[in-house]
């Protein structure tokens, strides 16, 4: 048995996030998980992209990616200090183009939402985009620019992120873990099965465990996230010399279904995703590909050239209003930091500020609360009220 300050269920990057800022605080962390950094973090494709992300109905959850891409830059830079490995933050702007008028339509109103949340946005006509990414297909109906959205790259992120927390003393237990109670409380977690357990006590555990949080050995029933996975399927490709690229990530509607491409920079991109509520099933169907390819081909027709490197299924940790759970629960001493769906590599900056904040003082700083777990518990009538003005104060 050994005793820790904390414990983080989880090593995507959430938890590793979590992790590192409990720990700069001086306290002693041990983080759990049977496969580190396997999970939807390795699959992303690490847009931070609050703007082209704003959705209807979904506010609360823009602005929190705004305060958290603004985070970004500062917590990259102290990632990079603490680990000696940069994450590949690029702040090159956004591009979301329509492929026909329906889609020109879609965009007419999805700009108007922008601009009434007072998100940095602006139209540009077909002829400014092409001057902008002269790659893109010549039938494309002009495009939305949203020069603050931006990307890290996800995997250099997981490890960046696992050698800062290394290097800051977090002990790294390779198990899965099952929450452990005692008279009421949280007592720590119990990590492995059988005959190979370890017991780590801790007076605070932090559930960071993605979609399968809510499938958590141990959890009492009442305090159970409303998580789900949400299947996304996403392709990896590299470009070869000569073959016409795109400086800035582009993502667009076509036919009324959502595609992008982000460029690392250096010929590797990434083409994503579709969006399915498939259970846990990962498996990379013929047609998913197929589908991504084809639409990404509409609006950058060079991309016919690039190399197929890596075709993948991550499973996101979707809630039911799209927003993370972050904060305490009804059971002392469990903090949830889970839920965060298509933006946990976005949300990962203030998601790790607000567990830290609640360690040192026992509350998540205000702008934090709308994201309270037990918004969905059967007893916190009071504060669904609450997140449900703010998240749907959209028109
Ligand atoms: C195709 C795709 C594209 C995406 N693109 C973006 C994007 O561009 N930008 C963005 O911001 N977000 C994106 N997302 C969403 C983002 O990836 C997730 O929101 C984020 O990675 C969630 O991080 P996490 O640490 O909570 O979960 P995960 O990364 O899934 O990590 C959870 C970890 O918990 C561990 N675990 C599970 N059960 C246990 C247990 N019992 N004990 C111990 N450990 C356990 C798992 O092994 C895993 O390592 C994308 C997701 C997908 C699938």
């Amino acid at each position: 048995m050994t005793s820790y300050d904390a414990v983080v269920v989880g090593s995507g990057t959430i938890g590793l996030a979590a992790a590192w800022r409990l720990a700069a605080s001086g306290r002693r962390v041990a983080v759990v998980d049977p496969h580190p950094g396997t999970g939807a973090s390795y699959a992303a494709a690490g847009m931070l992209a609050p703007v082209t992300e704003a959705s209807w109905g979904e506010e609360a959850l823009t602005q929190l990616g705004v305060r958290s891409l603004a985070a970004w830059p500062g917590f990259a830079a102290g990632l990079a200090a603490a680990s000696g490995l940069d994450v590949g933050l690029r702040q090159g702007g956004t591009l979301l183009v329509a492929a026909d008028a329906s889609d020109r339509a879609y965009l007419d109103e999805l700009l108007a939402y922008q601009l009434h949340c007072g998100l940095d946005a602006s139209w540009c006509p077909a002829s400014t985009c092409r001057e902008l990414e002269p790659s893109l297909a010549p039938g494309i109906r002009g495009g939305i620019l949203a020069t603050g959205d931006a990307q890290v790259d996800n995997r250099r992120l997981l490890g960046s992120l696992a050698e800062a927390t290394r290097r800051a003393g977090v002990v790294s237990v390779a198990a899965p873990a099952t929450l452990a109670t005692a008279a009421g409380s949280v007592s720590g977690v119990v990590a492995g099965a059988g005959p190979h357990v370890e017991e780590l006590r801790a007076p605070l555990v932090v559930v960071a465990a993605g979609w399968a949080s809510s499938a958590l050995p141990g959890l009492p029933e009442r305090v159970v996230p409303p998580v789900r996975p949400v299947k996304g399927q996403i392709l990896r490709l590299v470009a070869r010399r000569g073959d016409a690229e795109v400086t800035r990530t582009v993502r667009a509607v076509v036919h009324g279904v959502p595609v992008y491409l982000v460029p690392r920079g250096d010929g590797r991109y990434v083409l994503g995703a579709t969006s399915e509520e498939q259970g846990t099933d990962t498996t990379v169907t013929a047609g998913a590909v197929y589908g991504l390819l084809r639409d990404a081909h509409r609006i950058v027709p060079g991309l016919g050239d690039f190399e197929l490197v890596e075709a993948r299924a991550g499973l996101r940790p979707g809630s039911p209003d799209n927003a993370p759970l972050v904060g305490p629960t009804a059971l002392p001493g469990l903090v949830l930091a889970t839920g965060h769906y298509r933006n946990g590599i976005l949300l990962a900056p203030v998601t790790a500020e607000a567990v830290a904040a609640l360690a040192e003082t026992g509350e998540v700083p205000d702008w934090a609360r709308p994201f309270d777990p037990r918004r969905f518990a059967a007893d916190g009538a009071a504060v669904g009220a609450a997140v449900g003005a703010a998240v749907g104060a959209a028109p």
